[in-house]
């Protein structure tokens, strides 16, 4: 996966209002991004699907994975309305963060800020797409399908 680089892979800095981990097998998740692509990884050897990406198989060991597009239809199955965020999210308040199910895969992520709560119901069908935060920074969020 990706290209070996020598100087420090530093992409992932780029994701989400605070990122954590700006080093990490799995930069091009950000390249990604930056092309309008919310990416997933797939096992090459035994089929498992990973989101978030991963580099590496937990179930058979194996390194040779493939990305994929999250695309199409989840089903929304949880949400919660944030009121209190970590240090570093509270300009983003108030927020809901959800879980999409895929079918083979769940998505973590934010509902986008113009879906009215309201209309937020578990089981409503949801898509994933690339949000610029106003600080520059790259997310995804989920929208109605
Ligand atoms: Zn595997």
């Amino acid at each position: 996966m990706g290209k070996p680089k020598k100087e420090i892979d530093d992409r992932f800095k780029k994701f989400g209002t605070v990122s954590f981990t700006s080093i990490t097998k799995v930069n091009d998740f950000i390249d990604y991004l930056d092309q309008g692509k919310v990416m997933g990884t797939r096992c090459k050897v035994c089929g498992r699907i990973f989101f978030p990406p991963r580099a590496d198989c937990y179930a058979c060991l194996s390194s040779d994975m493939e990305w994929f597009d999250v695309s199409g239809k989840g089903k929304l199955v949880s949400y919660s309305k944030l009121e209190f965020a970590p240090i570093g999210f509270g300009d983003d308040l108030p927020y809901a963060i959800a879980l999409l199910d895929y079918g083979n895969y769940k998505v973590f992520g934010r509902i986008a800020n113009d879906v009215p709560e309201d209309e937020i119901q578990v089981g409503m069908e949801m898509t994933t797409r690339i949000n610029q935060l106003p600080n520059g920074q790259l997310n995804y969020v989920f929208q109605k399908a």
